[in-house]
């Protein structure tokens, strides 16, 4: 492994060519579909103990990361993760297979979208041309079956509407706000993205900085001329409902049958975490894991007489078990600790204010503690951003900033956000008794 096949900081890492962390290298892992059979798992957190420090991060993206991967140990990692069916047949191939799929895709019987996402991924390494999409560009389907991806915003994504043509075409960002380019069926998924990419491509080929996200490019020359280069035709804008951010822990019903979902802190699991899961895949459920983009892992049809016997045993291996567990109200990239821009502790701080962010808001991820403005640790939006400049913070309410950092001085420290926190909560709680009474 030389300097070269090594990443810079910044950039997306794979397991052909991992990035240097200040743990080690990190090895992130693709998993196709998001479907990880048991003997997989079991595999890695082996290869995880042998080769890295043990410890590994599921993604926004629904990606697992090997971390602390030693130099040296790369080339016994690679042989390991060929022989466990996840190595891609170059480095270029590996980065652009970035497709998101429900995590219950395919359980209900109708195998569209799992088709669909594996011949786009198919599609996406071997055409070479699609190897210029830069690092971060993704691809989302949403198979409409429960635990919608409607909040993960996407380059390009495809949401299930029901009937014939039964997904709706999108780009630049979540489903609310995406740009909407008709209906398709599933079959047309592979093609329709790989034209998207594309236009794409070309277009941002014309420009002195071409942008990294579709978002830039409609912001710089508009939807229509993306979508006429496609094939396509910007639609009026969809009349969906708000969406929620779905939690995907504890027993979760899915079409007359069960599954059983997990959470992870911060994302966070180590090698015995992982063969629990394993071990309770094959014992509760079929041998099967999903993962998910919402940093918890699920266990598909599991019976729910023994969901007491699955949530003990999880909690007894520190999985988030609980729905209403305060560490699920929190996101937060490694910072200081795992990080070479990262300046401040971002998880220490995010555990200390937890319990504020869940009174402020009672679903989903309500705060957001960034070891900086890059944000790696969450895209979709989130009411409460902060950005840390060492100790220090920019807050962020509901994507504006009520502090803009202008200088040093005027950022927070802890104490101050926690205490602008705690009045917006004690003043939400007042509003709420008044609007009772
Ligand atoms: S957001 Fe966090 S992980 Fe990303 S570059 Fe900044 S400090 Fe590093």
């Amino acid at each position: 492994m030389t300097r070269e096949t090594i990443l810079r900081k910044g950039w997306c890492p794979g397991a052909r060519r991992p990035m240097q962390a200040k743990d080690g290298l990190l090895v992130r892992l693709r998993m196709s579909g998001g479907v990880v059979p048991a003997a997989t798992m079991r595999g890695l957190a082996q290869a995880g103990r042998a080769h890295g420090n043990g410890l590994f991060d599921l993604s926004a993206r629904g990606n697992l990361q090997m971390r602390g991967v030693r130099g040296e140990s790369l080339p016994l990692l690679i042989e390991t993760l060929d022989g466990l069916g996840l190595l891609d047949e170059n480095a270029a191939a590996e980065a652009v297979r970035n497709v998101l799929v429900s995590p219950f895709a395919g359980l209900d019987g109708r195998d569209g979208v799992s088709n669909a996402g594996k011949a786009l991924e198919a599609a996406l390494a071997a055409n070479k041309d699609l190897h210029a999409l830069p690092g971060k560009f993704g691809f989302l389907i949403d198979a409409g079956s429960g635990l919608s991806l409607g909040l993960v915003p996407s380059d390009v994504r495809f949401d299930w509407t029901g009937g014939k043509q039964s997904f709706a075409i999108g780009i630049g960002g979540h489903a609310n706000e995406a740009i909407f380019l008709g209906l398709c069926g599933a079959d047309d998924i592979p093609n329709i993205a790989s034209r998207l990419a594309r236009a794409f491509l070309q277009l941002g080929s014309q420009m002195a900085e071409p942008p990294r996200r579709m978002r830039g490019l409609i912001e710089s020359c508009g939807a229509g001329a993306i979508a006429g280069l496609a094939g396509l035709r910007p639609g009026p804008p969809r009349k969906s409902g708000a969406i929620e951010e779905p939690c995907p822990v504890g027993l979760l019903r899915f079409n007359e049958r069960y599954c059983f979902g997990v959470g992870a802190a911060f994302g966070r699991l180590d090698a015995n975490m992982l063969d629990a899961a394993a071990w309770a895949a094959e014992i509760f459920g079929t041998g099967e894991i999903r993962l998910t983009p919402w940093r918890a892992l699920i266990v598909p049809f599991v019976h729910a007489e023994k969901a007491d016997a699955i949530r003990a045993y999880f909690a007894a291996h520190r999985f988030i078990v609980d729905r209403g567990d305060a560490r699920l109200a929190i996101a937060a990239c490694g910072g200081a600790s795992a990080c070479e821009r990262g300046t401040t502790d971002t998880r220490s701080d995010a555990l200390a204010l937890m319990f504020f962010a869940r009174s402020l808001c009672m679903t989903g991820v309500a705060l957001h503690v960034s070891g900086c403005a890059k944000i790696c640790a969450r895209q979709a939006a989130t009411p409460f951003t902060l950005i840390a400049h060492a100790g220090r913070y920019d807050l962020v309410v509901d994507g504006a900033a009520i502090d803009a950092g202008i200088n040093d001085a005027k950022r927070l420290d802890l104490a101050a956000v926690r205490e602008i926190l705690e009045t917006m909560a004690r003043n939400a709680r007042r509003r709420s008794e008044l609007e009772r009474q």
